[in-house]
């Protein structure tokens, strides 16, 4: 067991404090970052003069670890929206998009792509909110009848700076109340109290990546337990926010079976199947310069071993029967808590999809339809099912799936909802 993380299960996640703080001169009168400078009375900042300062700074053979510990603040220079990178053209492709308000993590996973992804060691935010929002509003109105889920996850935790940035309290209103488009907050924190000091609303789907304590306390070095985790999920659904939890990555050991199936157990302990929008899986893969880096860092880190080979895309991942294993177990354990909560695949192929649901999603197109439709139900009132004018004496579910009846056709066909019927779970 790592020292580090030793040191941090002693006590309550610690939120990030930077060492100090450069801001770039492009938004020195940005409200986002005269909101962060307010938050870290007595933390040295340096104001560049110029964009070169900025420019040399990157530029520098600062590490990674130091670099953790000075934020930048600076400018989004292009489109804050991109369809998620994640997927090669070999997975199946969700049709999710990603907004990038920030780089780089303090959590210090040992299996995080972003230490061989991200091209400087900073922490850097982007404070060009309004330019993010105008930005998104142009792009949901120009195509109403899209469907837009959009994360803030995918080159930083959603959270993990949020005590200091505030963004979740321009992103949270900005997405409550649209018909079109929800918001993802995926994080390993329990940084959730800008959530719960504003009205929650069905748009903000607030999600948490979570493992066994197994890999959490040997792989995840600062992240909030899994408890603390919980205990924010619990008060941001008791606020009304839609949860969604990410089983993310599996990983193979000893007592890998029964120690998720008791993860899979102690979600639907606490949460009713209603107040869950989606649930991923995802079994661990990297590519060869992470794992470089892996070895690296983190030279006591177990997550290198198991039967791991390279793909295709040149990703390395458990072999596909580990793999299919893996999340069919994963699959059976929730369809005994649930049968209709959607669940999908993180970064899998078609081959992969077919083995554990029975079913085979196109490349691209019917798995964003599915979860399209998950969105739709959760962000649509309980009652307004879309069945207008017709009575069906419909039982109002607690929080976010809709009615309970038979009219939940009208959404369509659930691949995932047959897996029973097809003797799958
Ligand atoms: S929480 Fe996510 S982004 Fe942060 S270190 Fe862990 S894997 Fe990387």
């Amino acid at each position: 067991m790592c020292q580090v993380r030793e040191t941090y299960n002693q006590s309550r996640m610690k939120q990030y404090q930077p060492e100090r703080i450069y801001v770039d001169p492009a938004v020195t009168d940005e409200p986002v970052t005269q909101y962060t400078l307010r938050q870290v009375p007595g933390i040295p900042v340096v104001y560049f003069q110029s964009r070169e300062q900025l420019a040399e700074l990157y530029a520098s053979d600062t590490t990674l670890t130091e670099g953790k510990k000075q934020l930048v603040l600076t400018r989004h220079p292009g489109k804050f929206l991109k369809g998620c990178q994640g997927c090669t053209s070999s997975r199946v492709h969700c049709n999710y998009f990603t907004v990038t308000y920030a780089t780089n993590c303090h959590l210090e996973c040992t299996y995080c792509i972003l230490q061989a992804y991200l091209n400087n060691p900073f922490m850097r935010v982007y404070v060009n909110v309004t330019d993010l929002l105008e930005e998104l509003d142009a792009v949901f109105s120009q195509n109403p009848q899209g469907i837009y889920r959009v994360g803030t996850g995918e080159l930083s935790d959603s959270l993990g700076l949020d005590h200091l940035t505030g963004i979740s309290r321009w992103l949270i209103p900005f997405f409550g109340g649209r018909k079109n488009a929800v918001l993802e907050l995926k994080t390993k924190t329990d940084n959730v109290a800008n959530l719960l000091d504003m009205p929650a609303n069905r748009n903000s789907v607030i999600s948490w990546s979570i493992n066994t304590a197994t890999i959490s306390s040997r792989e995840e070095w600062k992240t909030a337990t899994l408890e603390e985790k919980f205990e924010a999920a619990r008060r941001c659904a008791d606020h009304g926010y839609p949860l969604a939890f990410h089983f993310d990555p599996l990983v193979r050991y000893d007592n890998w079976e029964a120690d998720y199936r008791a993860l899979v157990d102690s979600v639907f302990d606490r949460f009713d199947p209603e107040q869950i929008a989606w649930l991923s899986l995802g079994a661990l893969r990297f590519h060869k310069e992470l794992r470089d880096v892996i070895r690296w860092r983190f030279p006591r880190s177990e997550i290198l071993n198991g039967e791991i080979v390279r793909g295709t895309d040149s990703k390395y991942q458990y072999f596909k029967p580990i793999r299919v294993e893996m999340y069919a177990r994963m699959l059976e354990w929730i369809r005994q808590h649930s049968s209709s909560t959607t669940v999908y695949l993180c970064m899998e192929s078609q081959d992969v999809y077919r083995n554990v649901f029975n079913w085979t999603p196109s490349l691209r197109g019917d798995l964003g339809k599915y979860m399209d439709q998950g969105v739709l139900l959760t962000i649509r009132a309980p009652h307004d099912c879309g069945l207008q004018n017709v009575d069906c004496g419909m039982k109002i579910s607690k929080q976010i799936r809709g009615c309970h009846c038979a009219n939940r056709k009208y959404l369509g066909v659930n691949p995932w909802a047959e897996d029973r019927r097809r003797g799958r779970s």
